[in-house]
């Protein structure tokens, strides 16, 4: 099973750093960010560190070609009534593709956008604008994320990403993540996976799923919210998010949680043990505080 977290990436042990803490939490695949999500300072790469966190990741069996990145939330393709900001937001992640590039990684996960008030139609057109530009002579794939549908966010329903994937030049670079918080937000119900995968495949197809972030959600279906809450703590339960994990068409694509820190603890341990033993702990947030 392929089940992990997100990790950090700091500037001196970067990816080193993102196994060691993976490894930490018994994970065996991990997310990171290539610098705080929120900004865009970003290190340059070191080879050599890249070279030896693979090495550790094949004694680990941790298989490199599956680990995510994501893109940094200030990245909005969806928006282009400041063109400053919309030039800039295609030049952020085209450098985001290259350092994917880089370090070796595949995947790269991006939050599709928000229209801002443009309207869902301009909307659509912006952001297949901006991805072909910057899918552009790569052999990443761009994971768009199913949203919660919080604000003016594009991609919270199946019908909004076909129409964004539909617009791509090139369909090999162009993928889903799935969140099961955000489908539960949005108003897709995941206490029945069977029939969300059905209407997907129908939507979609089922092959263009590559990644799935696993959280529970602090809000009820269709709440629109977007707040993430840890396994087993929230409105999805532990048993509908044990049935997704180990769901058999699911299989062989990494499960990455994203759920809060605890008290400035990472709780990624303490849940993927629950997980791998699948048995709730209603004692584990008291556990990650010790
Ligand atoms: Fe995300
Ligand atoms: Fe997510
Ligand atoms: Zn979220």
């Amino acid at each position: 099973m392929l089940i992990g977290s997100h990790v950090s990436f700091n500037n001196k042990d970067q990816l080193l750093g993102s196994v060691k803490e993976a490894l930490s939490y018994g994970s065996t695949t991990f997310m990171f960010y290539t610098g705080a999500p929120q900004n865009t300072t970003r290190s340059k790469i070191d080879n050599n560190i890249t070279k030896e966190a693979i090495d550790l990741m094949n004694k680990n069996n941790i298989d490199y070609s599956k680990v995510i990145v994501h893109a940094p939330y200030i990245i909005n393709l969806a928006n282009n009534k400041e063109i400053d900001k919309y030039d800039f937001s295609i030049r952020f992640l085209k450098e985001e593709v290259k350092r994917c590039e880089e370090l070796g990684i595949k995947y790269l996960v991006l939050h599709p956008g928000s229209h801002v008030g443009l309207g869902i139609d301009a909307g659509i057109n912006n952001i297949i604008n901006a991805l072909n530009i910057v899918l552009n002579n790569t052999n990443i794939t761009i994971l768009l994320e199913t949203m919660a549908g919080k604000g003016t966010e594009i991609g919270s329903n199946f019908n909004e990403l076909k129409r964004i994937i539909d617009g791509i030049n090139n369909k090999d670079n162009i993928g889903v993540c799935l969140d099961t918080c955000h489908l539960n937000d949005s108003g897709y119900d995941v206490t029945d996976f069977d029939k969300l995968l059905a209407l997907f495949n129908q939507e979609i197809g089922l092959s263009k799923v590559k990644c799935i972030h696993i959280n529970d959600s602090k809000n009820t279906i269709s709440s629109h919210k977007d707040r993430h809450e840890n396994i087993g703590f929230g409105t999805i339960g532990f048993d509908n998010l044990i049935k997704i994990i180990y769901h058999e068409k699911l299989k062989d694509i990494p499960k990455i949680l994203e759920t809060p820190y605890v008290l400035d603890k990472a709780p990624y341990k303490y849940e993927i043990d629950m997980i791998k033993n699948k048995k709730f702990d209603s004692n584990l947030k008291s556990k990650i505080v010790i």
